[in-house]
This record gives C-alpha cells, structure tokens and sequence, in this order.
C-alpha cells in the first residue's frame, strides 16, 4: 500500500468522534513501518489494550477505522475474516466497529474476526511448503493478497456504508 503519514492517518477515520481521534495513539515503531509489505495497516493502541485501528485502501483512499475487541482474549479456532489462514493455531480476534455516521451513533456496529497483531499481510506473502509438482506457489501468493486487498476493503465499506 502507499505510505501513510500520521496526518494522512488521523483525518482517514470514518467512525469516530473527533475527541476518539485525537486520542489515537500509533504505534512505537511507526517510523519503520516497510509499506511495500502491507495490504492495510493495522494496529492496537498502545495505551488502550482493547481498542485497535486498521486504514484500508478504498478505491485508493485510505479509510481508517476505530475497532473494539469484542472478546476477552483471541482464539485458536476462528479463522481471520479477511484473510482466511487456515494454519492451526493462529490466533484471531473478534472486533466490532461502528458503523459511520448516524447509523454509527444509533448503535449500529459490524464486527469481523481479525488476525492477532493484524498480521494478515505477513501471513498471506508466506509461500506454501507443501505445493504440489505444477502448483505455482508465486501465483497462489498474488491471489492470496488479492483477496485479502477485496475482503479488507469490503469490511471498509460495510462500516461506511450505513446500510
Ligand atoms: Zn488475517
């Protein structure tokens, strides 16, 4: 994805009150952060354990938004929403986001299961060990983070899309 500057970062969110906002914090190792490598960025704020945030390309926009651990601590057996690793255990946390606008402020939340630590680009960009002779393991990689890009948008745009 394109880099994205803290500024680009606090005004991309869509769920959130202005106060949520300027209490964002990123995360501390920021400054490195190799963007080649992601497909969204994703964080927990480190002074607020429960609360993280994830800016997904839109239509080539950034587009931030606020999520709540719904769930005490990540499971083993639920698989990440966006990007379907099916290697056991990995862990995975249920998150819910309010959804934009008046529909956000009645209430009105979606909630998705999300990798621990949002690790989906990493995970995606690991080649399979186990190909098979003839199975093209770079072209398996390309569809992997292509739809990781389609599910990780669309959870975007049902937040915004007050429904
Ligand atoms: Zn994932």
């Amino acid at each position: 994805m394109l880099p994205l500057t803290p500024e680009t970062i606090k005004t991309s969110f869509v769920n959130a009150s202005r106060k949520v906002v300027a209490d964002i914090t990123l995360p501390p190792r920021f400054a490195e952060v190799d963007w080649t490598e992601l497909d969204y960025f994703g964080w927990i704020d480190p002074k607020m354990k429960r609360r993280s945030y994830a800016v997904v390309p839109l239509d080539g926009e950034p587009v931030g938004i606020v999520l709540r651990q719904a769930d005490a601590s990540p499971h083993k057996r639920a698989q990440c929403s966006w990007c379907r690793d099916v290697r056991l255990p990995n862990e995975v946390v249920l998150y819910s986001a309010q959804r934009a606008g008046a529909a956000g402020r009645n209430g009105n939340t979606v909630a998705t299961w999300v990798c621990d630590e949002f690790q989906c680009s990493l995970i995606v960009r690991k080649l399979a060990s186990l190909a098979y002779i003839g199975f093209d393991v770079a072209s398996a990689r390309t569809e992997r983070i292509e739809m990781l890009r389609l599910r990780s948008a669309g959870f975007i745009a049902e937040v915004v899309n007050a429904g």
